[in-house]
């Protein structure tokens, strides 16, 4: 979920999965393969001094969180002063980092305390510092001499040209943050402003928790013999899920249908959320919601996602025929009588395709994938594409809010330390279910000249080690530790002067590329097979095995990309302008449209879309980061995962800079370099060939598509074709160009 605050806008990715339980042994491992491996050991902590919570030493009590708060209040109070009677300039943009990063510090300390403190007087009084930081914000966003400063140097042509492209930005991003916040409104609309923006909190709630609710049915409506299957509770049935993967066709249709059944209540809160947003989104000066939350992103603008998702779709369409019908033929064999394939099939039959096609039961590859192996592998795979280790450190008494909590200290061959990543990554109650990475500190650099390290807590809900066996990942396990220490290298690597923008505080549709990106090492053999070995007898995971995992998720891939074009455009349409049909009847339409499997009367999947709230009209964020992490995968380590140059390159070009730099302007000095291997291994355009030129543009997509149908699809042990994957994400950075360039018009 990206939490909204202007001042304090900040990602938190959030991205669930199961968790298993397996063990047994320990042979050797490295220092930082050991550091994981091992159970945590009880220090004496007595005699030590406490040195509070992240080494902040206010922090060694509940009674800090007080302290710390105000002693940035006070902080925030000079610099708004200084900001307000210091002439514009650099130094304008410089205070406002320092106001904001004197705020930030405490309260994403705070924030992260709230919800992973073990105490829950800690985590009460994290929430208070939150409430109290939040409220000095919204005050801040509102304040007109504060922003009349910013203003001063923003309308000053020759100062501006003055300033360096991140301080402009970064100028930008703050004057921004006051827009959308209706600095500029007078003083009814403001008050107008506030209050739909209190109602939003409300309604944002409201949906949120009724999202997950569980619908209830009357026992006798429902055969007998699939009770066993839900939650009984008296004469009812409760259910709380669409137990998608359950195996009897007839309890994933009851489970969608009751699940989704339409609740009057709900419906009238999202009606209303939706005009909300809307509503503010005029009230400060855009022509609908989507336009509003879509300024400074990559697509810019609604119009160039929905270029993107159509254009996509067109692209995907026979694929995804074909991949529903190999479904159908999968539903034929159990239910011959009743072989249409039904929205509530879609991920039990793929899964029974890969599953067929392909054995790969996770308990098969946990064993090679402990929790010290995977770590080992990420150490070495940093330290061959940047120069830099994983360095396990004994945290101090009171550091840390659990035992289980190990420390990382990035260390970097020549620059040296680089910061500190906190792995809170074993399962305990109490615990977010949530695989997260939260900003602790940000990076920034400072007067003296020094670098502020970035501080992040990477959250993930492993099994803890036992006695006689370290944690064993599942596949899925380890990818996501590949993810989210994506998120954590982002904000390592990122040297940006300021922590407004360093790292993933980014654009939404941009602060995916670096953890999908990782995904791609996590699936290539070249790297899996330098870490991977069975944790008993040493024995490395055979290549087939890595093959047959990889090929399984190309199966039905082309379906699923279109699931999430629905899911998509469906977030676009409710963001965009306001329609006099209901939700129901636009989700009906647009799963026509954009899906292929049937509506189902009386369902409205659209009361269970969360991500409404925290992505509201930027769900596309993930298809998008995936098309642009594609490229840079393609373009510097589909050749040679571990080349150091490249990754060098990849370092220099995209992660040093956060948000800093435009995003599209990363990609495009990306494009450059791409279009002239492509024009290379096409034999033709040998000239320059950059894609800001957007004939030449089409001309590339043209050439890229027409290579799909050939190069994309491969053929599996028993013959059945595939699309590949790689192939897909291709394609939707193709696709992605092109309609950005038919935007603009050329
Ligand atoms: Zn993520």
């Amino acid at each position: 979920m990206s939490v909204y605050n202007p001042l304090l806008l900040r990602l938190l990715r959030v991205r669930s999965r199961a968790v298993l339980r397996l063990g047994r042994k320990v042979t050797t491992w490295s220092p930082v393969g050991a550091a994981f491996n091992a159970q945590a050991v009880r220090r004496p902590e007595l005699f030590n001094k406490n040195v509070g919570l992240f080494g902040v030493p206010e922090l060694s009590s509940t009674e800090g969180f007080e302290v710390v708060q105000k002693r940035a209040l006070q902080e925030t109070e000079q610099l708004v002063e200084k900001a307000c009677s210091t002439p514009p300039g650099a130094v304008t943009v410089e205070t406002f980092d320092k106001l904001s990063d004197s705020l930030c510090r405490v309260a994403d300390l705070a924030d992260f305390i709230k919800v992973a403190h073990p105490d829950p007087q800690y985590r009460e009084a994290a929430e208070k510092t939150c409430i109290n930081i939040g409220t000095t914000v919204e005050k801040l966003n509102t304040n007109v001499e504060l922003c009349k400063s910013l203003k001063d140097l923003l309308d000053n042509k020759e100062l501006m040209a003055k300033l360096d492209p991140e301080t402009r930005r970064v100028a930008e991003l703050f004057m921004f943050d006051f827009e959308i916040s209706g600095i500029h409104l007078d003083k009814k609309q403001r008050k107008e402003a506030v209050n739909l923006n209190v109602q939003l909190l409300d309604l944002n709630n409201q949906f949120l928790m009724g999202c997950h609710m569980p619908n209830r049915i009357d026992k006798k409506a429902l055969p007998k013999h699939i009770h066993q299957h839900f939650t009984n509770e008296g004469s009812y049935i409760q259910i709380g899920g669409l137990h998608a993967d359950a195996p009897d066709d007839l309890v994933r249709e009851i489970a969608y249908r009751i699940f989704l059944y339409p609740n009057e209540e709900m419906m009238g809160t999202l009606e209303e959320l939706l005009s909300c947003r809307n509503k503010l989104a005029k009230l400060v000066g855009y022509e609908s919601f989507a336009h509003r939350a879509l300024k400074g992103t990559m697509a810019k603008n609604p119009d160039t996602v929905m270029n993107f998702l159509q254009l996509l779709t067109d692209k995907l369409k026979d694929r995804t025929e074909k991949d529903f019908e190999m479904m159908k033929d999968m539903k034929t064999k159990f239910n011959p009588r009743n072989p249409a394939v039904m929205p509530w099939d879609h991920p039990y039959l793929s899964g029974v395709i890969r599953a067929e096609r392909f054995n790969i039961e996770p308990s098969l590859y946990s064993p090679y994938f402990s929790l010290g192996a995977c770590m080992e592998g990420l150490n070495s795979l940093f330290t061959q594409l940047f120069g830099v280790s994983l360095l396990s450190e004994q945290p101090s008494a009171g550091e840390v809010w659990n035992e289980d909590v190990r420390k990382l200290a990035v260390v970097h061959e020549t620059e040296g330390l680089m910061g500190y990543i906190y792995c809170d990554f074993f399962y305990r109650p109490d615990k977010p279910h949530q695989d997260c990475h939260f900003t602790i500190r940000g990076g920034r650099l400072l007067d003296d000249g020094q670098y502020q390290l970035p501080v992040v807590v990477l959250m993930l809900n492993l099994p803890s080690p036992t006695r006689s066996a370290p944690t064993l990942l599942t596949p899925a396990m380890m990818e996501n530790l590949f993810h989210e220490m994506g998120h954590a290298m982002h904000s390592m690597l990122g040297r940006t002067r300021y922590q407004h923008v360093t790292g993933t505080r980014c654009a939404t549709d941009f602060a995916e590329v670096p953890s999908i990106l990782m995904e791609y090492f996590a699936a290539d053999y070249r790297v899996i097979n330098q870490f991977a070995r069975h944790y008993q007898t040493g024995q490395p995971l055979p290549q087939s095995m890595v093959a047959r995992l990889c090929e399984s998720k190309k199966v039905c891939g082309a379906a699923d990309t279109q699931l999430q074009i629905f899911y998509a455009i469906l977030d676009q349409v409710y963001h965009g302008k306001p329609q006099s049909r209901s939700t129901t009847d636009i989700l009906m339409d647009m799963q026509q449209k954009y899906y292929g499997l049937p509506y189902v009367p009386n369902t409205a999947w659209q009361l269970r879309f969360s991500h409404l709230i925290g992505y509201g009209a930027k769900y596309y964020s993930y298809l998008m980061s995936r098309a642009v992490a594609s490229m840079v995968w393609r373009q510097c380590f589909h050749k040679d995962p571990l080349n150091r140059e490249n990754g060098e390159r990849y370092r220099r070009e995209m992660l040093a800079h956060g948000g800093g730099k435009e995003p599209m302007l990363m990609v495009e000095g990306k494009f450059t370099f791409r279009s002239e291997t492509l024009s290379h291994s096409a034999g033709r355009h040998n000239k320059d060939m950059h894609l800001s030129h957007s004939s030449h543009t089409l001309e590339i997509c043209h050439l890229v598509l027409e290579a799909v149908p050939c190069s994309g699809v491969i053929q599996d042990i028993q013959g059945h074709d595939h699309l590949d994957l790689n192939i897909i994400d291709g394609v939707i950075y193709y696709l992605f160009r092109w309609s950005q360039d038919l935007r603009i018009g050329n």
